[in-house]
This record gives structure tokens, C-alpha cells and sequence, in this order.
């Protein structure tokens, strides 16, 4: 059995979410509510936690504070279901990625698109011969899906779901919670 993976990029009111199982995406969200991730973590269960823990540069301001709290309460949401969780700094995401930079997400997205791949991103094709009076189930271009092009993977991981994928590449990478 594949285990589930519930990646999070926690944001002040609203959260990049990912929820995975194999290569499978059971759900994205690249603004999710704090109430739809805990409801996916309590729901989740064995289930790996993946979650972005917030580091400040310098004096941080009150949108880094409140993202923080988030981060941590997710964690401490992951731990009290006895979930596995790991609370990976950015910073240890990107040096598992191999990226570097100080406004990274297009970096990021642009890391994660090379590895899995064009086909994984792709969105889908309707068929451009579908309206036809003639369009049948032996139909060359669709096989009499609708869809000349099917969605690939990752199609509908976007935003900040995308930034909550790289927790998953980066553990896989060797990326891991440290302590303090
Ligand atoms: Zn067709």
C-alpha cells in the first residue's frame, strides 16, 4: 500500500496543499482553509505529514509570525493523530533540490517541472473533433474519450501547491526535520 503524503506551505489565512498517494494527486489547493488541511490530516490515517516550517531574516514581521503559528499548529495537529510528520525549513528544501537563490518559487517550480517532467504538468486537450455529427468511439484523435490529450499527474497542482510539492521531492532527496 502507498502512503499517503499531506504536504503543506502553510500562508497567513490560506495554505498551499497537496495530498498525494503514489503518483496519484488526491487533492490540490493552492489556497486551502486551515479547516479543510486538518480535516485531511485527522481523515488521513497512516498518512505522512510534510509541513514548511517559517524561519525569519531578520526582524519578522507580523505575515511571517501568523504563518509560523500555522506551521506549527499543523505539526502539532500531525503529531497528536500519531501521524508521521516532518517540519522541513525552506532552506533544507532548496539545498535538497539543489536551488538556490533568494526569490525562489519560479526557481522551485521550474526544478520540479524538469523533475517529474512536461507530460506530468500537462493539462487536458479536448478533442477537436467532439462536436461532429460524426465523432464516434473509434474517433483517431480520442479514442472516443472527448480528450485528444488526457491531464497528466501534477495537472492540477498550481501556486502554492506547487511549493508544498517540494516538500515531498526534498524528503525524498534526503531533506528532514532538525532539531532545535
Ligand atoms: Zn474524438
Amino acid at each position: 500500500m502507498t502512503t499517503r503524503r499531506i504536504m503543506i506551505d502553510p500562508g497567513t489565512t490560506t495554505h498551499g496543499l497537496v495530498v498525494t498517494e503514489g503518483r496519484y494527486v488526491v487533492a490540490s489547493d493552492s489556497a486551502a482553509d486551515s479547516a479543510t488541511v486538518e480535516e485531511w490530516i485527522r481523515l488521513s490515517a497512516p498518512c505522512l505529514v510534510l509541513v514548511e516550517r517559517i524561519q525569519a531574516h531578520g526582524i519578522a514581521g507580523n505575515d511571517v509570525i501568523r504563518t509560523a503559528e500555522w506551521s506549527a499548529h499543523f505539526r502539532a495537529i500531525a503529531l497528536e493523530h500519531d501521524r508521521d510528520c516532518a517540519w522541513l525549513y525552506r532552506r533544507h528544501v532548496k539545498r535538497a533540490l539543489d536551488v538556490s537563490g533568494r526569490s525562489s518559487d519560479a526557481v522551485i517550480r521550474a526544478r520540479l517541472r524538469s523533475e517529474y517532467g512536461e507530460p506530468a504538468w500537462q493539462t487536458a486537450k479536448l478533442c477537436p473533433r467532439r462536436k461532429a455529427k460524426s465523432h464516434t468511439v473509434d474517433c483517431p484523435a480520442c479514442g472516443g474519450s472527448g480528450f485528444s490529450r488526457r491531464a497528466g499527474w501534477l495537472a492540477q497542482v498550481k501556486g502554492h501547491a506547487v511549493q508544498a510539492l517540494a516538500l515531498s521531492l526534498a524528503y525524498d532527496l534526503g531533506a528532514r526535520e532538525v532539531t532545535p
